[in-house]
Order: structure tokens, then sequence, then C-alpha cells
């Protein structure tokens, strides 16, 4: 379009173009003083068994509330910390700070924390998590690291040589956004995962019998099932959506359905007042967004 469209509409792109990288400058400088600055923070979201509704988990999710611009989408700024090498730097503090708020909830629930590729792969990973057990005094089988296909673009030896470290340490390993990266199935060959979560782009769409996505749901089920691996499905925004994912045998759902992710003293208050079953109260057909 920005080829067809004559002098004007390039000149728009190009500017849109400048704007974004603009954008990104500023955001990489404001980035780097983030930390020191105290804007980052964990919210949480609950994973719920798909029978009864009650909760299993709470995954982490970091955010960042710059001064001017509001919050900002770690979609968006965790790619940013991985291009200024500082990943490893706010993925330690996420890893610390998720470990340390997890123990002071009232309930025993496990927790779900992300870890970018390349924080994964690092040298010193495994002493990262060791670390961040033993400040927190959390029990390790209470931590689940959550990672994405894109670990094993690399060197599959020290990988695999990293899972099995932590699995030595008793933590559990989470396989996030399943079926959108790298793909290739050889990887479960040997990978001690104990759950896969199936990402939202799946759950998208699902209802509607014109596309695959309902009977890919299942083939991924039937493949963690067989592997005996649990199945979080991702993204579930409606009623239908959850008919649908229980029916395909899903045995955890996520989704703003049953919660959004909330801040910290939220997910405490709930805890405390004993809110372990949520109900889906999400719309009926449409979709949120
Ligand atoms: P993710 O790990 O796949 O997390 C799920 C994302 O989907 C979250 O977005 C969550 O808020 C959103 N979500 C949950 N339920 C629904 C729903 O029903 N509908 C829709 N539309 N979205 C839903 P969020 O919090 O913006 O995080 C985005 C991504 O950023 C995460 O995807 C994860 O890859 C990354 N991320 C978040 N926190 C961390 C962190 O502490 N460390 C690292 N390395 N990455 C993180
Ligand atoms: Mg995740
Ligand atoms: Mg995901
Ligand atoms: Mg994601």
């Amino acid at each position: 379009a920005a080829k067809g469209g004559g002098r004007g509409q390039y000149r728009f792109y190009s500017s849109d173009l400048e704007e974004g990288a603009k954008l990104r400058r500023l955001l990489e400088e404001d980035l780097r003083d983030a930390l020191d600055r105290d804007e980052l923070s964990m919210y949480y979201q609950p994973i719920v068994k798909s029978d009864t509704y009650n909760v299993a988990a709470f995954e982490s999710l970091i955010r960042w509330e710059h001064p001017e611009r509001g919050f900002v989408s770690p979609e968006e700024f965790i790619a940013v910390a991985e291009d200024l090498g500082i990943i490893n730097q706010i993925g330690e503090w996420a890893l610390r700070k998720a470990c340390m708020q997890a123990v002071e909830w009232p309930v025993d629930l496990r927790v779900a924390i992300n870890v970018s590729a390349t924080q994964f792969v690092q040298d010193g990973f495994v002493d990262q998590v060791k670390s961040a057990l033993q400040a927190s005094k959390l029990k390790p089988e209470r931590l689940e690291l959550e990672i994405t296909e894109s670990v094993f673009i690399g060197d599959a030896a020290q990988t695999q040589k990293t899972f099995l470290e932590l699995k030595e340490l008793g933590v559990r390993l989470a396989l996030d956004d399943f079926g959108t990266g790298y793909s290739s199935l050889s990887y479960l060959q040997h990978a001690p995962f104990d759950k896969i979560k199936i990402d939202q782009s799946f759950v998208r769409g699902a209802t509607d019998p014109d596309n695959n996505n309902a009977a890919i749901m299942s083939a991924i089920v039937g493949l963690a099932d067989a592997l005996g691996m649990e199945t979080v499905c991702e993204g579930v925004e409606t009623k239908d959506e959850l008919k649908l994912v229980t029916a395909r045998g899903a045995t955890h759902i996520q989704g703003y359905l049953f919660s959004r992710p909330i801040p910290h003293e939220e997910a405490i208050e709930s805890l405390s007042k004993g809110d372990l079953k949520y109900e889906p109260r999400g719309p009926e057909r449409s979709r949120s967004e």
C-alpha cells in the first residue's frame, strides 16, 4: 500500500517509521532507569483448573509504569531490554520479586514466572534461580518457569543441561505460547516439561466452525496428555470459548473470562478472603477486545 499510494502516503509511512524509531529511543533511555526508579511491578493472573475453576497457580506478569506514558506493555519493552542487553537484569529482578511475593500469599499456590530465552540460555541462569529460591525460601515445587520454543534455537546440549539442572532443583517447567514459534516437535523427545501452554491465537476464532483451531487444540491436548504433561489454554475470554476448550480436554484455563492480571495486593486480598474458586464472568459471545 505504501508503494502504490503515491507521494503523500509514502511520506506518511516514512514519518510513521520515524515516529516509531523515536519512541523506541525514548523507551530505551528510560528503560535503563526503570529498575532504579522503582517503576517495575508484578501483576498476577490466575490459572484455574478446568473441572472445578479452582485457582491452581498465579502467573506473574511484569508491568512498567512510565512516569509520562503510563503502562508500557511487556510485549513492547521486553524486546527492547533484550536488544539493550539488560534483559538479564530485568529478568533476575522479576524472578526474585515474584518468588518473594509468592511466599507472602496466605495459600501455598504455585507461581509461574516468564523467562526470556535470552535470559534462560545465559551462563548462570540456574544460579539465579537457586539464589531466588534461597533468598525467598520459596519451596521449589511452587515455582514454575515459563519458557518459549525459542530456547531451542540455541545450543541443544547446553539447553538440555539447564533443563536437567532445573529439574534437579525441583522446579517445574512450562512451554509457553506453544505452536507459535520454532516449529519442530523433536525437542519434545527429551525436554522435561510439566506443562504446555496453548497460545491464545488458537483459542481466538476456535468457536468458528470455518477454521482449524479447535482441531489443532485437540491435537495439542492429545500430544501433551500422551507425554504426561498438563495443558493450559491461554486467552479464554468468552463462555463459548470456555465450553469449547473444556470439551477439547485442556486441564487448565487462563483468561479474562476468569480474571485479568491483578496487582499483588489484590491477589493477597482475594486469597485472604478464601476466594479460591473463580466464576466465568465474561460476555456470552462477543470478545471483550
Ligand atoms: P505470556 O506469557 O504468553 O502471557 C499472556 C499474556 O496474555 C499476558 O499479556 C496476559 O495479560 C494476556 N492475557 C491473559 N488472558 C487474556 C485474555 O483473555 N485475552 C487477551 N487478549 N489477553 C490475555 P501481558 O501481561 O501483556 O504480557 C505479554 C507477554 O510479555 C507475556 O506473554 C510474556 O511473553 C511477556 N512477559 C510478561 N511478563 C514477563 C516477565 O516477567 N519476564 C519476561 N521475560 N517476559 C514477560
Ligand atoms: Mg507466560
Ligand atoms: Mg503465552
Ligand atoms: Mg505471549
